[in-house]
């Protein structure tokens, strides 16, 4: 259950986020709690979730190991403030920020050489969808980007299907369209890597989930989390979710 707080929240607000969000997730079991505040506050989270069992992400990385790339964030910075997990090829990178197939893969291999989790997005845009596209644009994410990743190193990331027309706008996919898409991913998977990898794999759908369409959502066979944005900057709201 990951969220992911975009340029959202200053320090003093994410140690307060996670004041009320600890409590309401204390006894919560059976699921990985992951929370991706901004650079400049990932310190603070982890300071503020030390003992918890939440886990802290970047939203973004460069694949170099240190370098003159002003402005960036390598993975072993992120380790060494204490991330444990990243996301890579968020649709607003993909969109705003010229993030390709070619660097998610690199992205993807610096943070696993680092030991980081990267929860990895594709998904498809309204127009593609409309066209009837999805399934050939998740494949092309698919094989063009994390199927360059060794069947060891697949195994230890997780997919976040995003639709991009669901992205904060209030529209969530169907638990129907979820699943379609998911199993679809799934048997991207399968076929690159085998059933047993495809099986362990989890796939976060990730596009408007709230705290009212999160248990339905779940119900889905191939939903094995949720990837939260606008929602997860509320800790009760977050809290429900991870609750569901
Ligand atoms: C996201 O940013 O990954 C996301 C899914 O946003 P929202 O939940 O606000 O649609």
């Amino acid at each position: 259950m990951a969220g992911n707080w975009k340029m959202y929240k200053t320090a003093s607000e994410t140690t307060d986020f996670f004041k009320e969000f600890g409590t309401l997730v204390a006894s919560t079991s059976g699921r990985d709690i992951v929370i991706c505040p901004t650079f400049i506050n990932l310190s603070a989270a982890v300071e503020a979730t030390k003992g918890s069992k939440i886990e802290i992400g970047g939203q973004n990385l460069h694949w170099a190991k240190e370098g003159a790339y002003t402005g960036e964030i390598s993975a072993s910075m992120l380790v060494s403030v204490g991330a444990k997990w990243v996301l890579i090829a968020h649709s607003e990178r993909r969109q705003m920020f010229g993030e390709t197939n070619e660097t998610v893969l690199k992205k993807t291999v610096a943070a696993l050489e680092a030991g980081l989790q990267p929860i990895v997005c594709v998904g498809e845009l309204l127009n593609e969808r409309e066209e009837g596209r999805t399934n050939a644009v998740l494949e092309e994410q698919f094989l063009e980007g994390i199927a360059g990743l060794s069947p060891d190193q697949f195994g230890k990331i997780a997919i976040a299907y995003e639709p991009v027309w669901a992205i904060g706008t209030g529209k969530t996919a169907t638990p129907e369209i979820a699943q379609e898409a998911h199993a679809h991913i799934r048997s991207l998977i399968e076929a690159k890597y085998g059933k047993s990898v495809a099986d362990k794999t989890r796939i976060l759908y990730g596009g408007s989930v709230k705290a009212d369409n999160a248990k339905t959502l779940m119900s889905q066979t191939d939903v094995d989390g949720v990837l939260v944005g606008g929602a997860s900057l509320d800790p009760k709201s977050f809290a429900s979710i991870v609750n569901f």
